[in-house]
């Protein structure tokens, strides 16, 4: 029994995006939003205290977090922004703490921060900004930072906060991990349901559906630039008989030999399609009758030259071909119609050879 292919090949799952799931730059944009007007905000408070330094450093804060998003704008640099907003918010969440502004206050601002970093960048600047954040706190809460830094902090306070936020940041991390898993999860499932709507299970060719996605394809830009294209359309001859004699699974093994007759003799940029049970429509691009005439006898001899072996016996098959090339402003029909004649002419004429299609020049 052949196997069949239900897999689709390896592709990048992680530059997907997932609908409904807010872009980073937008969420970034709005946080500044909130930010620029809160940190003017505070520096007022400050200015009341006649506290200059705090004044200066939250307005310079709020001017380069503006100044971040209005580079992103001109250059639609993503990495750039990213970078810039976390290195801002850990400068300001730093200073927060370090001054212990508004009273000592400003250090539980620290609890916005895992949300965010986690949110914004990859799992592993989320873990090292977090444990350095983490680390740098419990630092400044030791009797060394508190000495440097003349803190107000109280010990029950720092013991909670310092718990508290490692919490926060491992839960973080947890739920960070499970979103990234499930949006993984979610566009492979979306990927393989893609790849099963336009393949065949059997054979892995593309489907009859994707196979006429292909040809409208080829068609707009044959009508762009005029370039040529071609079709090949073949049928195994008295594959009723494989059938017949042999059984359905010694059919389906000539299926899959064709097929991979076909992968092997065509190039990466011809479509193959399993057009119906045992027929195959080959799109090959750009390509003139002659070129198409060469290959489909090409790929007859290959399949007339081997066998498959099915429970101890050599079955061999032929295939006829017909072929048809787009001309003048025919329709794809119209070019379907001419290969499927040719198909049947070289049938009527004794199997196992290619002819080509008639070149009636009717408009489409
Ligand atoms: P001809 O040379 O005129 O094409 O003769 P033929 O016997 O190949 O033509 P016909 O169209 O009468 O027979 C095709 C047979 O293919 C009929 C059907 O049972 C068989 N068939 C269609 N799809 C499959 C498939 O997926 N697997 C197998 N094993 N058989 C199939
Ligand atoms: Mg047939
Ligand atoms: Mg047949």
């Amino acid at each position: 029994m052949p196997e069949l292919n239900t897999q689709p090949p390896d592709r990048e799952l992680a530059e997907f995006r997932v609908k409904g799931e807010i872009p980073v730059p937008i969420l970034i944009t709005w946080l500044t939003f909130a930010a620029v007007p809160a940190l003017c905000f505070f520096a007022y408070r400050a200015n009341l205290r006649a506290d200059l330094q705090t004044v200066l450093a939250l307005i310079a804060f709020a001017s380069l977090l503006a100044i971040n998003s209005l580079v992103y704008y001109v250059s639609h640099n993503d990495t750039l922004l990213r970078r810039g907003f976390i290195v801002l918010i850990t400068g300001l969440f730093s200073y927060l703490a370090l001054f212990a502004i508004e009273d000592g206050a400003g250090v539980m601002w620290l609890f916005a921060y895992p949300p965010i970093v986690f949110y914004i960048s990859d799992a592993r600047v989320g873990i090292i900004a977090c444990l350095g954040g983490w680390a740098g706190l419990a630092l400044l809460f030791s009797p060394l930072g508190k000495a440097i830094f003349e803190t107000p902090y109280s010990a029950s306070f720092s013991l909670i906060m310092i718990t508290a936020l490692g919490f926060e940041m491992a839960t973080c991390y947890v739920l960070d991990q499970s979103r990234r898993r499930s949006k993984l999860g979610l566009i492979k499932l979306a990927n393989q349901f893609e790849y099963a709507a336009k393949h065949d299970a059997l054979t892995g060719l593309a489907n009859r559906r994707e196979g006429h996605a292909r040809l409208d394809a080829e068609y707009e830009r044959y009508l762009r630039n005029n370039r040529a294209f071609s079709a090949l359309l073949m049928d195994i001859d008295l594959f009723k008989t494989v059938n017949d004699n042999y059984g359905h699974q010694a059919g389906d093994q000539m299926i899959m030999l064709v097929a991979n007759t076909l992968k092997a003799e065509c190039r990466r940029v011809d479509t193959l399609a399993r057009w119906g049970g045992e027929e195959f429509l080959v799109l090959l691009p750009e390509t003139d009758h002659a070129v198409a005439l060469k290959i489909a006898n090409r790929v007859r001899e290959s399949i007339a030259s081997q066998s498959i072996e099915f429970e101890g016996q050599n079955i061999a098959a032929t295939i006829s071909v017909g072929v048809a090339t787009i001309q003048g402003s025919e329709s794809i029909d119209r070019l379907l119609q001419r290969a499927d004649e040719a198909l049947y002419q070289a049938k009527t004429q004794g199997r196992n050879q290619v002819c080509s299609g008639a070149n009636h020049h009717t408009a489409a």
